[in-house]
């Protein structure tokens, strides 16, 4: 009798072992109560229903400052949970799990000649991860994930199934998108997808008070435009590389319709190296990216959208991360925000690899948007050291970063290290509000927590 109570006590404690769970930046380990990594949809609402306890919920984890966990929490790991449940090429729809991939629905998808009409930069992150951070890419005349989702399921904290779409349960919808998991589990959604059209690349270089007009007259207005992006070289923050896929018949230059996933990505590395190392910037906007952007090849949109992470360097390492910030300023505030921020990053003296300009059309009504209008962002990768002292210094210039992005009407983005006071995200969230009410309505018990959530939600 003994002994079979001891081995229930220990298959108990085995099912319910701490597990350690940590994001891309290697930076935030939190000891989780349980992983469960759902397959089927009742695990997920068993799970939701049975747990006593919190739940955070993890996609690809791609997030950097432990919003996919908290201590003590069962963490939903949704990427098994990824099968694609409907599919209409007429009709110009996929309905998929919310473990699924972006490069898992490009490989579905690109044999019917279609592709996403919004998506991250990169293929690696789930869409549930995408749709809980409100994502956004280098669409031109997109803006926000919200733009392109016709619906989506969540399992609220009772365990009931809901669909939400802009037209019904749209508080819902509004909330969950961009929601980072504080609302309830995404298990699905109904995406619209566009044709897969062959792109040409066209790249200048230009001072950065010319470029707001470059992008007004030819970007933007363009009929052909499909993916723009600006690089912003760092050496003295006063010129732009404007990277455009203009539509074309010409013939294919690379006829891969998808990168492999075993891509190797050796030269994009080597210029982001360069760039980190002291006037690296310069040599990258004279020698290194005239050469790599050379020509005007010509690929598949999917191409360009099956592109990996594998592209930047390794993101962690030995006492080192690779990190990314993001912030968003109202258009006519670019080059007001590009002086401060250079102020700031030079007084500081931060490590930065790359910073890259995009542009996004106002969000429709997410109640945490980053986008509150037509908005350039400006995305900053950069190295840091992971002591406590190096943090601290990541933190006292991410706030001075913060506070000039708030000054200048505008945001940054949550999925980052989590450095802003709950003042300075209520400045850059003022819908927050709307947000906590909601979760408390539909979440009494507070069950859905990360640390996102922690830190802001009272
Ligand atoms: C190298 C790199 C490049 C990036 N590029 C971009 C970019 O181009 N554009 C951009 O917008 N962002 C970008 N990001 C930021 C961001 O981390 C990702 O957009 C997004 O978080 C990735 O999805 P994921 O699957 O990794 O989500 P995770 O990091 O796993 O989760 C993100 C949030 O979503 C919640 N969540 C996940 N799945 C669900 C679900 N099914 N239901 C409810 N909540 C859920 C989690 O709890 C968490 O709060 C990048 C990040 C890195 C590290």
């Amino acid at each position: 009798m003994r002994i079979i109570a001891i081995l229930i006590l220990l298959l108990c404690q085995a099912a319910y072992a701490a597990e350690t769970v940590n994001d891309v930046s290697g930076m935030n380990p939190i000891e989780v109560a349980r992983v469960l990594a759902p397959t089927e949809l009742s695990q997920i609402v068993a799970a939701v229903r049975e747990h006593p306890g919190p739940i955070a919920i993890g996609g690809a984890r791609f997030s950097m400052g432990g919003q996919t966990a908290t201590e003590q929490a069962l963490q939903l790991d949704m990427r098994d949970f990824d099968e694609v449940l409907e599919f209409s090429a007429e009709r110009r729809e996929i309905r998929v799990q919310a473990g699924i991939t972006w490069r898992e629905v490009l490989e579905y998808i690109d044999p019917y000649g279609l592709s996403p009409q919004i998506m991250q930069s990169y293929a690696n992150f789930t869409v549930g991860g995408a749709l809980s951070v409100n994502a956004h890419g280098r669409y031109v005349g997109q803006g926000p994930l919200v733009l392109g989702v016709r619906a989506l399921r969540l399992v609220l904290a009772d365990g009931s199934l809901v669909e939400a779409s802009p037209t019904h349960n749209s508080e819902l919808f509004y909330g969950a998108i961009g929601g980072y998991g504080g609302l309830g589990v995404i298990v699905d959604a109904t995406l619209p997808l566009v044709d897969n059209s062959k792109l040409v690349r066209q790249s200048q270089l230009m001072p950065l008070n010319e470029y707001p007009a470059f992008f007004a007259n030819q970007v933007r207005g363009n009929p052909d435009m499909v993916m723009h992006n600006g690089i912003l070289y760092t050496d003295d923050y006063d010129s732009v590389r404007a990277v455009s896929y203009l539509r074309s018949d010409a013939p294919l230059t690379i006829e891969e319709r998808l990168v492999p996933s075993e891509r190797s990505y050796g030269a994009m590395r080597t210029a982001l190296a360069l760039a980190s190392s002291l006037g690296g910037s310069k040599v990258r906007e004279a020698l290194v990216d005239p050469l790599l952007l050379k020509g005007a090849p010509v690929q598949w949109r999917n191409h360009q959208a099956s592109l990996d992470v594998g592209e930047l360097q390794p993101i962690s390492g030995p006492g080192y991360s690779y990190v990314l910030q993001e912030y968003f300023v109202p258009e006519a505030q670019l080059e007001s925000f590009v002086a401060g921020m250079h102020r700031v990053l030079e007084r500081h003296r931060v490590n930065i690899a790359n910073i890259s300009i995009r542009h996004a059309k106002g969000d429709p009504g997410t109640l945490l948007a980053w986008a509150r209008g037509d908005t350039f962002a400006l995305v900053l990768y950069y190295r840091q050291g992971v002591s406590p002292s190096e943090r601290a210094a990541v933190a006292r210039w991410t706030g001075e970063l913060i506070d000039l992005a708030i000054a200048h009407q505008g945001s940054y983005y949550l999925p980052y290290q989590i450095h802003a006071s709950r003042e300075q995200f209520l400045a850059a969230y003022p819908r927050a509000e709307e947000f906590f009410a909601l979760k408390k309505r539909i979440d009494p018990s507070n069950k859905f927590r990360n640390k996102l959530w922690d830190a802001y939600y009272r």
